[in-house]
């Protein structure tokens, strides 16, 4: 089946400090969205590769596009004021895919096993969301500040790419935003009920501070 992949990196990464918005800071030398288009490029040659850019953005883009032959055969679009809209402006772009991965630009460490896992799964059975253990205790804590147990076996981390059938997950997207959408899953579920869960990798994290870029960098050398 012919893949797609949407990127998205239109968030102004303001946990991270710094000039730069994280997607388009460096971690060996190379922006971090040049590690994750790399990713996505190395897995499959002939996928559609759609990036999703804040308009505020644009120059930073240019610039690495003069350096970077790999953002050539991109698809790019303008994201809007949430991760929700972004997606949906991302998903207009699709040309002929049947299956679509939602990638995080700040996740360059997912590996080709993840990605085979969740694409395969979305092939057969219609989504394929990456997940990892929960490897500390967790506790739900009310406003007043009382807090209780969870039971950590139950729970899972969710990570990205979240792979669908494209006429799906353009379907679930069709319906009015909520704010129990907090990944791209609880839309398609709320619509079409179970997703299927496949096995995640440790390394991909989502780089969102400065403690998460020092670890991204140990990890990328560890890989190499
Ligand atoms: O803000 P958050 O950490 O949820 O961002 C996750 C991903 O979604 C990032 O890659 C970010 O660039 C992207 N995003 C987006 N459009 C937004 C907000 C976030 O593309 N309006």
């Amino acid at each position: 089946m012919r893949r797609a992949v949407i990127i998205v990196a239109a968030g102004s990464g303001s946990r991270m400090g710094g000039a730069l918005p994280k997607q388009y800071q460096e971690l060996l030398g190379k922006p971090i969205i040049i590690h994750t288009l790399e990713t996505f490029r190395r897995f499959d040659p002939e996928m559609q590769v759609i990036v999703v850019l804040s308009p505020q953005h644009k120059q930073l883009w240019e610039k690495l596009s003069g350096s970077y032959e790999l953002t050539r055969g991109v698809t790019l679009t303008h994201g809007g004021n949430t991760r929700y809209d972004s997606v949906k402006k991302g998903l207009i772009q699709i040309e002929k895919a049947e299956i679509v991965g939602i990638h995080d630009a700040v996740r360059p460490l997912v590996s080709p096993d993840t990605l085979r896992r969740a694409y395969t799964a979305a092939e057969q059975e219609g989504s394929g969301i990456p997940v990892i253990e929960m490897e500390e205790s967790v506790r739900k804590v009310d406003p007043s500040g009382n807090s209780e147990y969870l039971e950590r076996d139950s729970l899972k981390k969710v990570q990205t790419p979240q792979v669908f059938e494209v006429h799906k997950i353009r379907e679930a997207y069709q319906q009015p935003y909520d704010s129990s959408y907090t990944d791209d899953a609880s839309v398609y579920e709320s619509l079409f009920g179970r997703v299927n869960l496949v096995e995640g990798n440790r390394e991909n994290i989502k780089i969102t501070t400065p403690t998460d870029m020092k670890l991204a960098s140990l990890l990328m050398v560890s890989a190499e």
